[in-house]
């Protein structure tokens, strides 16, 4: 029967007591290898600045200090970040933490309306936003009821701040105080249950929701993946993880993939970061990890698909990488034989995880370099996994059916929504909402997604938002998202829609009225939702959405529908 407690070694203690900043700053686990002098923590990309610990232990300080002192930022204030990578942003989130708050961090490129939801959902009481992204920011947070004075700046060399404070004044005014403030510590046991962040996921149904993280989730996720790898080991001599090797940062800070595990494990191996700070571009990336001799690549399905085929790979000697994953999304086993044959010297393979699970579930095992066997990795220590057929009875092994985990990193659940926390959290258990095959060796295959959301290179989007914002436009009765395959993307989301009868009429009267009104819709939601949420899989039209007798929409039927239609010459 698939239930399988992770055979990949055993997991040593993990702190209770401390929060995420006091563990990554000032605590040293057995399993964390002393940090080599002299290496920067983080390395800002296109500047080359380097930021050590003593300086970003100092900013740290500064800032908490400052957000008191200017702020009064106290215990569970939701202190929401609105801005692309930054090198100040980590600071931020441990500032937040000296002080007893909660960091809740939104997509640069929302919409005023999406920032706006995320502000009301986290009762957000401060922003932090770059330069760029300050309209959107004042705009929501009007909406939200946010006074504007509390929108704060990341600093941008070149930039003005009007009216606005910036992080650096803050710092300063900080630094050139005594400590103002008593920095928040936890009685044992209380990292358990005390928030550190609110990230937002659709989880298997419905709308983004705040998933309400404590503390010791993202240092025990820390210490599992430290205890799969081996890291700091010295029995183990092929270290896939060691002091000085240099990952690169192009995952945004909002995800948990790039928070927990790209960030902080980094960080407690002893590994700089490479922080790129501007929107992702393919060529500057190939051009950082030639530059600054990147060793350790963490990246998703669309950017494994550029290294893969984008003809300018070949002009760049990357023989000096020597570890790559993949997550967030599917990958297909040609794609990782092709990496095989771009980093020679790697090792490669893909990681599984989610929001609600506070990062990795599985990565693969120690013991192949590489793992082309189109596994999502094995389970990693600490985790207990099931694998249910649909009548709740375990599946056997190799059997499909949905991944249910235990982890000592669990999330508490969907802050404010008791229903859908009930729903996903089981009894200490997280359904996944994920269709899996498993095998002895506890290696998941990821075979299909049976929950709702749909991944489109690598962010979620939840079906449900969307047919929320196709059912305000005019013509529009009634609608049903799914996704459509796509090379590049994963999936792209697609739109069922029924008309209402004057529009049908409309259509039916004019032969170009079918292409203006999908145009239409099409435009609605991409003038109201970021960029990667538009409806580029295409509008259907189709007589009525199917539903079962309780009004639940039946997804599946118009997945399968999408399907065919797709796979017709
Ligand atoms: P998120 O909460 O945004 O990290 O999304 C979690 C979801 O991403 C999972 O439930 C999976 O559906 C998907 N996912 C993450 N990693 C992988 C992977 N390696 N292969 C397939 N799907 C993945």
């Amino acid at each position: 029967m698939a239930e399988l407690v992770s055979p990949a070694g055993a997991l040593p203690s993990i702190p209770d007591d401390l929060t995420l900043a006091q563990f990554i700053l000032d605590s040293q686990h057995p399993s964390r290898p002393v940090r080599k002098h002299g290496i920067p923590w983080i390395i800002e990309d296109h500047s080359g600045k380097t930021l050590g610990f003593e300086e970003l232990y100092a900013r740290t300080f500064g800032l908490a200090n400052g957000f008191n002192i200017k702020f009064n930022i106290k215990e569970d204030d939701v202190v929401l970040i609105f801005s692309p990578n930054h090198v100040d942003y980590l600071v931020a989130v441990w500032a937040a933490h000296r002080l007893g708050a909660i960091m809740s961090g939104a997509n640069p490129a929302f919409t005023p309306d999406e920032l706006t939801y995320q502000i009301q959902a986290t009762k957000a009481s401060i922003i932090l936003t770059h330069p760029d992204s300050l309209s959107v920011a004042l705009s929501a947070a009007q909406s939200a009821k946010v006074p504007g004075d509390r929108i704060v700046l990341f600093d941008v060399e070149g930039a003005s701040y009007g009216k606005q404070t910036n992080v650096q004044a803050l710092i300063d005014i900080g630094l050139a105080s005594g400590p103002t403030f008593k920095e928040r510590k936890l009685r044992p046991g209380e990292g358990k249950t005390k928030v550190a962040f609110l990230n937002f996921s659709s989880g298997t149904t419905g709308r983004p929701k705040a998933v309400a993280i404590p503390h010791y989730a993202p240092i025990a996720n820390v210490i599992q993946l430290a205890a799969h790898h081996r890291v700091n080991d010295p029995s183990w001599e092929d270290q896939r993880f060691r002091p000085g090797d240099i990952c690169c940062a192009v995952l945004p800070l909002y995800h948990i993939y790039g928070l927990v595990f790209n960030t902080h494990y980094s960080f407690f191996c002893g590994m700089p970061i490479v922080l790129t700070t501007t929107k992702f571009n393919f060529l500057d990336f190939l051009k950082s990890i030639a530059r600054h001799r990147i060793t350790h690549l963490m990246i998703v399905p669309p950017q494994v698909v550029l290294l893969c085929k984008h003809p300018a790979v070949k002009e760049y000697d990357l023989t000096h990488v020597r570890y790559l994953t993949s997550g967030a999304a599917p990958l297909s086993r040609e794609l990782m034989e092709r990496l095989v044959e771009i980093f020679p010297n790697a090792h490669i393979g893909q990681s599984y995880g989610t929001t609600e699970s506070c990062t990795v579930i599985t990565t693969w095992a120690l013991d192949k370099k590489c793992d082309l066997s189109g596994s999502a990795g094995q389970l990693i220590p600490g985790i207990t996994a099931r694998v249910e057929r649909p009548d709740g009875t375990l599946a056997d092994f190799d059997e499909p059916g949905e991944l249910i985990a235990k982890t000592p990193s669990l999330a508490l659940g969907y802050a404010g929504n008791p229903e859908a926390t009930r729903e996903t959290f089981v009894n200490g258990w997280l359904r996944t909402g994920d269709e899996v095959k498993m095998n002895r060796k506890g290696e998941i295959f990821v075979l299909d997604r049976l929950q709702e959301m749909l991944k489109v290179r690598g962010f979620q989007v939840a079906p449900a938002e969307l047919e929320g914002c196709i059912l305000d436009h005019p013509d529009v009765a009634d609608t049903c998202v799914v996704g459509v395959q796509d090379d590049y993307s994963g999936e792209l989301p697609l739109a069922f829609v029924v008309l209402r009868p004057e529009a049908a009429t409309r259509v039916q009267s004019d032969p170009t009225g079918t292409e203006k009104i999908k145009q239409s819709i099409m435009k609605h939601v991409a003038d109201n939702k970021v960029a990667f949420k538009k409806l580029a899989g295409g509008v259907e039209f189709i007589d009525v959405v199917p539903k079962n007798p309780s009004g639940k929409l039946l997804r599946r039927v118009l997945r399968d529908k999408a399907r065919e239609m797709r796979s017709r010459p």
